[in-house]
């Protein structure tokens, strides 16, 4: 198959990442018979220097015409002190916005070979995670109206989602659950908010279409309890904006390994753009330190649910479980005392498990 990718690397650590990435892809293209090419992009502070702007319209136009997008991370100190519409930060709403993504997708996996990553007991972990927290992404209360009263002390923010706004989530949410273990869990309020009333409506209606996945429901502050208390009973978890901000940053956090969890931005039709949930992180930029996995997972994410090739996604979560299984690790996953590689070394150790 011939997949056009548009690549967004970005500040900091982001074109070394992205760079293992890019290898590994390449690496699966020539093992199943693809053909993968790729068009670089600027967004995020380097766009600022080239273009005076984050988000240049170029980059909009090119990751429009790829078939996926794939980024590394915007931002760093050296733009820190620019205000308003000029912070790199934009680039990634302008994106989402721009290309209408509205399901933000962010596994909480723990490997085995990392438990001891994790903060919580061994006994509640068993013998990993695998967790998909499925987030709405442009509504609820961080997009609703929002102000102030005449005197300034009185404020507001609003919460409003629709049913096609909900039936659209669900319906994605319910079609990963049928790629995983068929268990979704709606989280809501839905003893307080209207909104929740709704979703809770419409979740239960649309899951009347998916009869072999089993839908169940939590309020939110249970939620937040049992992914510390019980975590293995999830599979996916679907909920609205706020709560999914909240909820996935939690269940990301019970991995303890920021360097390995992708994400997604996801529309209807599969179209996606795939990154790290980590930053820049510009203390370690350049210096060969920065672990590649959680941009190669990301690039494993595309093929699975963009470019729907899931054994060509499945090979590259095996030869990254093979290399940790070897014992590679970057100083971010690494144990005190315990010998780490380089990105560079790392990208070559999932490109040879892969051939
Ligand atoms: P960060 O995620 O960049 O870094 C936090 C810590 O984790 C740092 O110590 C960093 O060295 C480490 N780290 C992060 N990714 C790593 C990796 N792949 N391998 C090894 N270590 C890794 O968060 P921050 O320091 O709060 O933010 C730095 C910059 O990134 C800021 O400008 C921030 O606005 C931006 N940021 C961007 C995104 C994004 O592009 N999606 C997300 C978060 C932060």
């Amino acid at each position: 198959m011939k997949k056009q990718i548009a690549l967004v690397p970005g500040d900091g650590i982001g074109p070394d990442i992205v760079g293992e990435a890019v290898r590994v892809l390449d690496a699966v293209a020539a093992r199943f018979g693809h053909a993968f090419t790729f068009a670089e992009c600027l967004a995020g502070g380097v766009a600022i220097d080239a273009r005076g702007e984050p988000l240049p319209a170029e980059t909009l136009q090119a990751c429009r015409g790829a078939d996926a997008v794939l980024l590394g991370a915007v931002g760093g100190p050296k733009w820190d002190a620019l205000g308003g519409s000029q912070r790199p930060e934009k680039a990634l709403l302008g994106l989402r916005g721009g290309l209408g993504l509205f399901c933000n997708l962010r596994p909480a996996v723990l490997f085995s070979q990392l438990r001891d990553a994790c903060p919580l007991r061994a006994d509640i972990i068993g013998d990993g995670l695998d967790i998909m927290v499925v987030r709405e992404l442009t509504g609820g209360i961080y997009f609703g109206d929002r102000g102030r009263n005449a005197a300034g002390d009185e404020a507001y923010d609003t919460m409003r989602y629709s049913v096609a706004e909900v039936e659209r989530i669900a319906r994605l949410a319910f079609g990963i659950a049928r790629q995983r273990h068929r268990r979704v869990c709606s989280v809501d309020k839905h003893n307080i908010l209207e909104t929740s009333r709704l979703w809770r409506e419409t979740v239960t209606r649309v899951a009347r279409d998916f009869p072999d996945v089993a839908l169940s429901h939590m309020y939110v502050d249970n939620a937040a309890m049992q992914l510390v208390r019980n975590p293995r009973q999830f599979d996916v978890i679907v909920t609205e904006n706020m709560f999914g901000d909240i909820l996935s940053d939690e269940a990301s956090m019970i991995t303890g390994s920021i360097g390995m969890l992708p994400s997604a931005s996801l529309r209807l039709d599969h179209f996606g753009m795939y990154e790290p949930i980590h930053g820049s992180a510009p203390d370690i930029a350049g210096k060969d330190l920065a672990n590649p996995i959680a941009t190669i997972l990301s690039a494993a994410m595309m093929l699975r649910y963009t470019f729907a090739m899931p054994a060509e996604a499945q090979a590259i979560e095996q030869a990254v479980g093979r290399v940790l299984d070897a014992g590679l690790r970057t100083a971010d996953i690494a144990a005190k005392g315990e010998a780490t590689v380089g990105t560079r070394a790392m990208g070559d150790a999932i490109v040879d498990a892969l051939a």
